[in-house]
């Protein structure tokens, strides 16, 4: 028997598709411009890249909105779509490896995780929503006798999903799973940073029976067809995951068209908060550790802002410090490696630049700080642990989007929570202790869409995920889901009597 090829043979081997999927066929940009797609990981060139644009957007929703007013899609029973989204799913697992493949080289992840998380958790995405779109009731309000009122949900129309490339394929699922389940047509604009996998789903999803139109992909920039896809006038909810900065503009096109539904899942620094109660300090730091230098970092819910009590920081500090060597980057397409490269050039400028900020505001860099495998011609920084920092400093203020962790020092519960509340910011949270009372004190005060308690990221599809403040709008994940792409509807019968 041959020895399986390795990851960078298979990279070689790999046909990489850049065109956009609409109507269930690949189609250049209407202008025949396209761009160059290079891997951070090496800066290898992987594929031209449509390079779609208003005209590309306007197909698309074009095609979207002629497939859901014939009902190809939404016509047919929830039990129907069902079948089909489930076999979308099995599709994505059978594609596990040519996914995983293209979801490292275009944003630099290790490749054990690209199989081990983004494949499963898309598939399980699609087959969660599609398991539950058949067993779903609406309602009858409790009216006099005289009257029936129903309240039903529908579908919305056409759905434009943009999502940004630091779980390009889970994000796009997690807009996905509820809007087809719910009958939407969807058009996908990935990021320009990451555009091949979600052009892969699209042709999975029509391979298991998705009627061609219903799901189409345009890549390009964000301000091109992101911008056309959120201005266009018959797009009636854009489910958005990106910087708060775009998601401001999301607000704004809407304003400017047609007031779209705007549904915004943005940026987060979310504090991680360690009291002396809890025993187990060595797992709240690794845990820390874990959290943070996982996807380089590159994690809307990372937790950047560690809140630590004074009495036991040093020693905090000392295991986060021992731990954060054992994330150092190396090669993506091996199989061992824990962490890989930052998504492209002007993220590593980003993140350096805010090392060097950290430095220069008078926090103590204790781990890190520098960056790596330059001669790869690869984007690599290794993870960094800053101890020192005051809850002002920018590094504890700003996402980074990197694997770079501020660790500031609290005297009692009450500063605690002050520290962890003053942020624009509030995606999640997590709160270390072994009290009740306090756990639960502190859980309740904190405004975070996700409280952890002794634990960090375990969580699932069958959960909300989404953030209050400057973290966006509406939820990700879970039946909640459902309620950003479906429109509420009354039907009022008056029943006379006999
Ligand atoms: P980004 O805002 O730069 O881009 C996101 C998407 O928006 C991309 O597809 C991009 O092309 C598009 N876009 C950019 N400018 C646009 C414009 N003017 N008009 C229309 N579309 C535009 O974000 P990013 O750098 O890709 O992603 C990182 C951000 O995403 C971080 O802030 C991170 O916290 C956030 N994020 C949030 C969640 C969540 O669930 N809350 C999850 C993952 C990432």
């Amino acid at each position: 028997m041959n020895a399986p090829a390795s990851w960078h043979e298979r990279a070689a081997a790999l046909g990489i598709d850049g065109r956009a999927v609409i109507e269930g066929e690949r189609r250049d940009a209407v202008s025949g411009e396209s761009f160059e797609k290079r891997s951070p990981i090496d800066s290898r060139v992987l594929a031209p890249v449509a390079r779609g644009a208003a005209a590309d957007i306007d197909a698309a929703v074009k095609s979207a909105r002629a497939a859901f007013e014939d009902r190809r899609w939404a016509g047919k029973a929830p039990a129907a779509r069902k079948k089909i989204l489930q076999r979308f799913a099995e599709k994505i697992l059978a594609a596990k490896d040519e996914l995983a493949l293209l979801e490292t080289l275009d944003m630099g992840k290790p490749i054990r995780y690209s199989l081990a998380v983004d494949v499963p958790s898309t598939a399980r995405c699609i087959a969660w929503y599609a398991e539950a779109v058949d067993k779903i009731y609406d309602e009858i309000a409790p009216t006099p006798s005289n009257a029936l009122a129903l309240i039903t949900r529908e579908p919305m129309g056409v759905v434009g999903a943009i999502v940004p490339w630091n779980y390009p394929m889970i994000m796009a699922s997690w807009k996905l799973g509820p809007a087809l389940a719910a009958g939407n047509s969807v058009v996908l604009k990935p990021s320009e940073k990451s555009p091949f996998t979600a052009l892969r789903l699209a042709e999975l999803a029509v391979e298991a029976g998705l009627p061609p139109g219903v799901f189409n992909v345009v890549p390009g920039y964000g301000g091109e067809a992101g911008e056309a896809l959120a201005l266009h006038m018959d797009v009636d909810a854009i489910g958005f995951t990106g910087s708060t900065r775009t998601g401001r503009r999301m607000l704004e096109y809407a304003s400017r068209s047609n007031l779209k539904r705007v549904y915004n899942e943005l940026g987060g620094k979310s504090a991680f908060v360690v009291f002396p109660d809890f025993a187990d300090l060595e797992r709240a730091a690794t845990t820390v550790a874990g959290a943070m230098f996982f996807n380089q970092g590159e994690s809307c819910n990372a937790p950047s802002r560690v809140l630590v009590h004074e009495s036991v920081a040093d020693a905090f500090v000392a295991i986060v410090a021992r731990e954060a060597p054992q994330y150092a980057p190396a090669d993506p397409l091996d199989a061992g490696t824990v962490m890989g490269a930052i998504v492209d050039a002007p993220q590593l400028r980003t993140v350096m630049g805010y090392i060097a900020e950290g430095k220069a505001e008078g926090a103590r860099c204790v781990s890190g700080g520098q960056q790596v495998r330059a001669e790869t011609g690869g984007y690599y920084v290794e993870p960094t642990v800053f101890d020192g920092v005051a809850n002002g400093m920018k590094i504890a203020r700003e996402e980074i989007f990197g694997p770079v962790i501020a660790i500031v020092r609290f005297k009692d519960e009450a500063e605690a929570i002050r520290m962890a509340n003053a942020s624009a910011y509030g995606l999640q949270a997590s709160v270390w202790s072994d009290n009740l009372n306090r756990a639960h004190r502190v859980a309740r005060a904190l405004r975070a869409g996700t409280v952890h308690v002794n634990q960090y990221d375990e969580d699932d599809i069958t959960v909300p995920f989404g953030g209050y403040k400057q973290s966006g709008n509406g939820r990700d994940k879970s039946l909640h889901a459902f309620d950003k792409y479906t429109e509420l509807k009354t039907t009022w019968v008056r029943i006379d009597p006999a």
